[in-house]
């Protein structure tokens, strides 16, 4: 059994960045947009800036109070959307409930949606189109990469159907030719149907759900989940109880967190290189 680190992978990728920054003419910018001081947000945006200054990115931080109107958000996109110097636009989601978050994702310039949610980026996914892509699901991608599966004619089982993690990643999967299976929380007999996959990709948000009668002999799981029990991080998958079954999985924490900021910071200097060769 392999244990496949992100966080390893993800310091490669950032490595390889950073050398291709010290040639460019300028830095590529990612701009993040806080609004009110929610803790889990604020120590994702932390470490979104600690990425960006790594690799070499300009980093800016835009903050707005909790109680911000929808259309003062807005305004602060529109700014940033005309601003040639900035590449890439994430607003740090969830919003304050008396923002609608569709309508600001749908403020963003699709050619700066470097977290690939706007339906531009979305439907031209779909379409099997270029785009920005979600980056939890190409952060997944690169890590069966990195496990070397084989993809094609695959049994995948995508457990999760969000439009930020399930759905997509089913998509990127079936562009590798993978035979992808969809199940949610309707799904009658799971285990029967995770039993079957070759690769397993569990994106629920429940601890520890995935034991053993859930896997096949010699699959490759790939554990999203970013749940916490007793202050302490763990997966969807239940970790101990199945990785003497897999062939490769990945742990919690250190698996997939760490390539979600990788991908966006991939994403936004593919933005610097679209908008620079224009
Ligand atoms: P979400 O929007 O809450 O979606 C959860 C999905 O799981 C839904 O499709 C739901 O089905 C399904 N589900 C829930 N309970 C189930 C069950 N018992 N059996 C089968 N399916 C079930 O969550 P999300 O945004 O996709 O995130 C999923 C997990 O990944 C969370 O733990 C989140 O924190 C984590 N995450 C991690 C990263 C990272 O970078 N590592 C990034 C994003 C998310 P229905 O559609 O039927 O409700």
């Amino acid at each position: 059994m392999k244990i496949i680190y992100g966080s390893e992978l993800s310091k490669e990728m950032k490595e390889a960045m950073a050398n291709e920054v010290k040639t460019l003419d300028r830095k590529p910018c990612l701009a993040v947009l806080l609004v009110g001081d929610n803790p889990a947000s604020v120590s994702y945006v932390k470490g979104k800036n600690k990425a960006c200054l790594e690799v070499g990115f300009d980093y800016r931080q835009i903050d707005l109070s909790e109680d911000a109107s929808e259309m003062e958000v807005i305004d602060v996109i529109k700014s940033l959307n005309e601003d040639d110097f900035v590449d890439g636009i994430l607003v740090q989601l969830p919003l304050p409930k008396h923002i609608n978050e569709q309508r600001v994702i749908n403020s963003i310039d699709p050619g700066k949606d470097v977290d690939g949610l706007h339906p531009v980026n979305f439907g031209r996914l779909f379409a099997g189109l270029d785009a920005f892509y979600p980056c939890t699901p190409l952060g997944i991608i690169e890590l069966l990469k990195k496990m070397e599966v084989d993809l094609e004619g695959k049994n995948v089982v995508v457990v999760g159907r969000s439009n930020l993690v399930g759905l997509p990643v089913s998509r990127l999967l079936l562009k590798q030719n993978a035979t992808v299976t969809i199940c949610h929380s309707r799904t009658k007999d799971l285990a029967r149907i995770t039993r079957e996959a070759d690769v397993l990709v569990a994106a629920i948000g429940k601890p520890r759900f995935f034991t053993e009668e859930y896997i096949k002999d010699g699959a490759y799981v790939i554990d999203v989940g970013v749940n916490r029990v007793d202050g302490k991080l763990c997966g969807d998958v239940d970790f101990d109880n199945v990785k003497d079954k897999c062939a490769a999985i990945t742990p919690v924490p250190k698996g997939c967190g760490p390539m979600t900021i990788t991908m966006l910071l991939e994403n936004t200097m593919k933005s610097y290189r679209m908008r620079s060769s224009k």
